[in-house]
């Protein structure tokens, strides 16, 4: 069925309204109408193709959640009316050691939700800045929220998974200092998350105007990294660093802040390299610097129920999806508190 969806043609060309086709719910799929769909920086990159490879037309958004509107016929675990989530991940291989483990997010033909390769017209993935879509239910995520925070759960999807997940693996918990660098729309849950998880937090900024909102959001400390006093201060103090920068950087003056076998975790990525860290940063304290890439499944679902019990959400602005392509201008600038939001039913016009 035809679907009003927001994408552009062109890289060079402004979002706008466009009809496109959704597949009929096959016998292991779940059709979502959707409610709200976060917006990404990665969204904004991709549609302006600068990144490699975008495929158009390209309609982007990978931060959905919705209602159940059908379910196909073996589908046993949603039922027309419930709240779901979709988010970074549509498909995947199913069967290889990374998504036997449920890390089908590390599978190497993952399918993500907007511009990858489908047999779905037109060719592509199509994201979630539309009216409806439809998931295999492997893929579809159960929000157990109440339903007025369904807005301020979209943005869970990517940001709020982005910086779980390596939360998670490195053990962030009571009697760890975590350390997040950028308060963005990813560090902004960074900090929500490595608070609620019982560590301490230390958020890093470039800016004195962001020291309030940080404080605010639940940090115990704020430091901006221009001060080197301040940077210095904090020397061999922490367990665990989660870097949201997307620009290069001198990624030495944050890894001298961790402690012995202590982690930097990069979860954004710039658009060229960072400079080359220096060695004898890392191996004086057996220091290591990481990636991590959004989550798996089951860890989103693990997320999800995490911030439902303790209240997490985003913090977001919602906007009609006409205001889309000033709203990439405002990121651009670092203006927004802390994700823009879409609300889906302004896609009818
Ligand atoms: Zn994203
Ligand atoms: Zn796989």
């Amino acid at each position: 069925m035809t679907v009003k969806a927001y994408g552009a043609y062109a890289g060079d060309k402004p979002l706008e309204s466009m009809d496109i086709t959704r597949r009929a719910p096959g016998d292991h799929d779940v059709q979502i109408e959707i409610a709200y769909c976060g917006v990404c920086h990665s969204d904004l990159h991709q549609v302006r193709a600068e990144w490699q490879g975008t495929l158009f037309p390209c309609v982007p958004g990978h931060e959905i959640v919705g209602r159940v509107s059908a379910v196909g016929e073996h589908v046993s675990d949603f039922r027309i009316g419930d709240l779901v989530g979709v988010g970074c991940l549509v498909d995947s291989c199913r069967h290889c050691e990374e998504c036997e483990a449920g890390q089908e997010n590390y599978c190497d033909n993952m399918v993500g939700t907007y511009n990858f390769p489908t047999a779905d017209h037109p060719g592509h993935t199509l994201g979630g800045y539309s009216q409806r879509i439809v998931v295999n239910e492997r893929f579809v995520l159960r929000v157990r929220h109440p339903e007025e925070h369904l807005a301020a759960v979209a943005p869970l999807l990517c940001a709020g998974i982005t910086t779980y997940s390596p939360l998670r693996h490195w053990n962030a918990g009571p009697g760890k200092s975590v350390g997040v660098v950028g308060i963005g729309g990813l560090g902004h849950m960074g900090i929500k998350l490595a608070k609620a998880m019982g560590a301490r937090v230390v958020a890093f900024t470039t800016s004195e105007s962001k020291r309030r909102n940080a404080l605010a959001l639940g940090a115990d400390e704020v430091v901006v990294s221009r001060e080197a006093g301040a940077m210095a201060a904090q020397a061999k103090s922490l367990d665990l660093i989660i870097n949201t920068v997307a620009v290069p950087h001198d990624l030495d003056a944050f890894t001298a802040l961790l402690k012995r076998d202590g982690t930097m975790v990069l979860v954004g990525v710039p658009a060229s390299p960072h400079p080359s860290p220096q060695v004898f940063n890392l191996i004086g304290k057996r220091r290591a610097i990481a990636g991590s890439m959004i989550g798996g499944i089951p860890e989103t679902q693990e997320m999800l129920d995490f911030c439902a019990e303790h209240g997490i959400v985003a913090d977001i602005e919602l906007i009609r999806a006409e205001e889309i392509n000033h709203a990439y201008e405002r990121m651009l600038k670092g203006d927004v508190k802390y994700r823009f939001v879409i609300d889906s039913a302004t896609l009818a016009g």
